[in-house]
């Protein structure tokens, strides 16, 4: 750890936007839509572009600008990851619904890159796939069994052997890994703004500044904030994380807190210290709560999400703002893997809310007792990709179209237990898996630092 760690930065939003220049005008009066969508993430946008398409007349309503929540402060790994990984997904729902879940999520990343394409967004997109890497001998053979079972299940990865990462100019610290072949990195700020971007084009009508307070449930839907109502049919929820604070089925989201950091840009010298990592593929640790890293276009390293944060009221508007003691524990788990790098400064820190379920899957749909209540979120850290890719389910949905993924996706949510008990239990499972991290981390520095 570096004396002038404690001075990064720590980020109101994220280094990768800002409030856009052509920041659109709150709600205000009463406005008619044939579909109301709360929420400008991945989710809300690419479901009005969806819908858009489809000759649907679709309003965005958001809360600050398309882009404020985890959609504009991601790391940017687009991944097939699905649930907390196929092997937890063959355990929980059987061999057969794990195979078509590895089909979906590489269909996930195709559909993302195709809309990369189709939008002409320019957002560093880099498909170079993403590495789940060994930091210590303890994991491998488990990462090991795991890749053999996703790869027998029809997932696109491979074993990445040491002397292919030392090939590859893995930095030096990760010694094997779990290739995921489909998706890469991208830059989140310019992939979020470029949907903006692609439905203002469109002509999309999009509030920002405007919080939803209170939904009236009736036919049409009246969707109130403090300057005015949008009346729509129907009505989708897009607001993941935050989704507890409005409206059902928010009370099945566990709000997190992930802290991420960026380096200041690498030297050759440096590159070349940690062994050049020449393809830029993005690299998360077989941690259970897992570390992530990426090296930037501008070749920069983000990464973090080490120690995340749940609180008991699971509302992310009380809490956020600086936060020194996530924002140590990501860079120092940085200086533990990148020894190479040891003057490196890191800029800035910031942190953002993902919506996990019990599940690990997301939550979509439309609500047992009004078909015309839709919602999808809860992406448990994986919406880069399969947030993206709702737009065109919803649209499905809303229209009554057969969509082959509608069957897999649309699942009965997994038991929630009331708030006492369920904090309990994700502090503990929480603990538990830090702990489990700790040991490893022990062993590690004791081959890297001798300590
Ligand atoms: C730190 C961090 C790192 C991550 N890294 C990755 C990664 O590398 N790869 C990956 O696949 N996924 C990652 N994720 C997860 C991914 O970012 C999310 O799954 C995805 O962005 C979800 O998109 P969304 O549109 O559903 O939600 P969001 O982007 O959170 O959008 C919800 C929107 O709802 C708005 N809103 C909230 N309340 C209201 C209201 N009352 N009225 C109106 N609007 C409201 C919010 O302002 C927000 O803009 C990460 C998440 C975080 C936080």
């Amino acid at each position: 750890m570096q004396n002038d760690d404690a001075s990064a930065r720590f980020l109101d939003i994220s280094p990768y936007v800002a409030r856009p220049a052509n920041l659109q005008a709150p709600l205000s009066g009463d406005v008619h839509a044939d579909v109301a969508i709360i929420g400008g993430g991945y989710t809300g946008l690419s479901t009005a572009l969806a819908l858009h398409d489809a000759g649907i007349s679709a309003v965005v309503i958001e809360r600050d600008f398309c882009g404020y929540g985890a959609s504009g402060r991601n790391a940017g790994h687009l991944t097939p990851t699905i649930c907390k990984d196929l092997p937890t997904a063959m355990m929980l729902f059987g061999r057969e619904t794990a195979a078509k879940l590895a089909r979906y999520a590489d269909f996930c990343v195709e559909s993302t890159e195709h809309m990369i394409r189709n939008y002409g967004i320019d957002c560093d997109y880099n498909q170079s796939g993403n590495i789940m890497s060994v930091i210590h001998a303890a994991q491998e053979k488990r990462l090991r069994a795991a890749t053999e079972a996703a790869v027998a299940l029809g997932a696109k990865m491979h074993f990445v052997e040491p002397g292919e990462m030392r090939e590859r100019g893995m930095p030096r610290t990760f010694l094997c890994g779990a290739m995921e072949e489909a998706g890469g990195t991208l830059h989140t700020g310019k992939f979020v703004l470029g949907l903006r971007e692609a439905a203002l084009a469109r002509g999309i009508r999009i509030y920002e500044q405007s919080a939803v307070e209170h939904i009236e449930e009736r036919k049409p839907m009246r969707i109130i904030t403090a300057g005015g109502t949008v009346t729509a049919d129907r009505l989708v929820m897009a607001t993941n994380a935050y989704s507890g604070e409005i409206g059902r089925p928010g009370d099945r989201i566990s709000p997190l807190y992930i802290t991420l950091f960026e380096t200041a840009p690498l030297s050759e010298d440096q590159l070349e210290a940690i062994g050049g990592w020449k393809g830029r593929e993005g690299i998360y640790t077989a941690h259970e709560s897992m570390e992530s890293y990426r090296l930037t276009a501008q070749r920069t390293i983000i990464g973090g999400s080490k120690d995340v944060q749940y609180f008991y009221d699971c509302a992310p508007y009380n809490h956020g703002g600086e936060s020194d003691a996530r924002k140590m524990s990501v860079i120092r788990a940085f200086r533990d893997r990148f020894p190479a790098l040891g003057d490196l400064p890191v800029s800035h820190a910031w942190a953002g809310w993902c919506g996990f379920t019990l599940n690990f899957m997301p939550l979509v749909g439309s609500a047992s007792d009004n078909p015309n209540y839709y919602y999808a979120i809860g992406f448990n850290g994986h919406g880069v990709a399969q947030a993206t890719t709702m737009g065109t389910l919803m649209a499905d949905l809303i229209l009554r179209k057969p969509n082959p993924w509608h069957e897999i996706v649309c699942r009965k949510p997994a038991f929630t237990p009331p708030k006492p008990l369920r904090y309990l239990t994700i502090k503990a499972l929480l603990a538990a898996l830090n702990g489990l991290d700790r040991r490893i981390d022990r062993k590690a520095n004791a081959i890297t630092f001798g300590r």
